[in-house]
């Protein structure tokens, strides 16, 4: 549905220097399925939100939604592509205008695209939309400030649901919330998708809360995306060092398994994307960096079928001969 096609967006800082904050970066994400973008702030996730729905102009590559190239849109495909892919965003109290009430919130997105010839038409879709998301009507003349976070953060799916998207970008769509409502918000994520099909990429800073959602999963380090595979493989078999620590840093509820396990802790702090290391991006932090590292760019390979990496601790076989096993069924 999706393909990300090695991208790269630069933010021109004036006197030939750059920002790189997404640098060559290939993925797709399939119709129905949850595409996880996972990595620490900074690392350029919001940025490839904001270049797949056209908000940005990118420096190079290409994004392909349903077959047509995003930054090549024709005016009236436009709209129908605006109205196709939906964002929701990680603070739900800034990005709700404090002015207007519930119904304008969410009634905002029909009105841009006319959706509706009658009020009555378009009240019915706010009523519709805000129980789709576990609030009521009697919500909606109510202004945001009167609602909770995790409130708030219905009112922006609802508004995201406006146009009946077939694809949504949530950005960090949790992080600003309690953790007490942060699985509440997951699972309204999860049945949503299952009642109307839709397609998700969801970003965000940890691995904790990804694991439940996602199918997939991309790891990106420093505007570069690291590690790529179903969301099993990675929790079972992570194979890049970065990948490695983050998982380490999720919390274990057992607290026996919480003593024995062991925590990566990366040193030092996330280079900047202006002058990022040589080599591999990962390299001025990574505990089992060698000295190619510092000279050469990992490559882009697949490891196993469908798992990704870029490290230099693995080589590609040439050949993949298959298993045989012989006597057994
Ligand atoms: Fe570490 Fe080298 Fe692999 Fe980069 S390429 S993650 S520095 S081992
Ligand atoms: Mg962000």
């Amino acid at each position: 549905m999706l393909q990300v096609r090695q991208l790269k967006k630069y933010f021109n800082l004036g006197k030939d220097r750059y920002l790189k904050a997404v640098d060559d970066v290939t993925f797709h994400v399939y119709q129905g399925e949850t595409f996880g973008l996972v990595g620490e702030s900074g690392c350029g996730k919001s940025t490839i939100g904001r270049t797949i729905m056209g908000l940005y102009h990118k420096t190079a590559g290409e994004v392909i939604f349903n077959d047509k190239d995003v930054h090549q849109l024709k005016k009236e495909e436009k709209t129908s592509f605006h109205r196709q892919m939906q964002m929701i965003f990680q603070d739900p109290y800034a990005s709700l205008n404090p002015r207007l009430t519930v119904r304008e919130i969410i009634a905002e997105p029909m009105e841009v695209h006319q959706l509706y010839r009658y009020k009555q038409e378009q009240n019915d879709k706010v009523f519709e939309l805000l129980e789709e998301v576990g609030l009521n009507r009697d919500h909606a003349n109510r202004y945001p400030h009167e609602f909770s976070g995790g409130q708030r953060q219905r009112i922006g799916i609802a508004r995201a649901l406006a146009l009946d998207p077939e694809f949504i970008i949530a950005d960090e769509p949790i992080s600003a919330l309690d953790v007490s409502v942060q699985a509440q918000v997951v699972n309204l994520l999860k049945n949503l998708q299952k009642e109307k099909g839709l397609t998700f990429l969801f970003i965000a800073h940890d691995l904790s809360m990804v694991k439940h959602i996602s199918d997939r999963i991309g790891v990106m380090y420093l505007g570069n995306l690291v590690e790529l595979t179903a969301s099993n493989a990675l929790y079972d078999n992570p194979l890049h060092p970065y990948t490695k620590a983050l998982l380490s840093a999720i919390p274990i509820p057992d607290p026996d398994m919480e003593e024995k396990r062991e925590r990566i802790i990366l040193e030092g702090e996330l280079p900047s994307p202006i002058d990022p290391p040589s080599g591999c991006v990962f390299r001025t932090r990574c505990p089992v960096a060698m000295d190619i590292c510092k000279i050469e760019k990992p490559t882009w390979q697949e490891i196993e079928q469908n798992h990704f990496v870029a490290c230099h601790l693995y080589k590609k076989q040439e050949q993949h001969t298959p298993k045989v096993t012989i006597g057994m069924k």
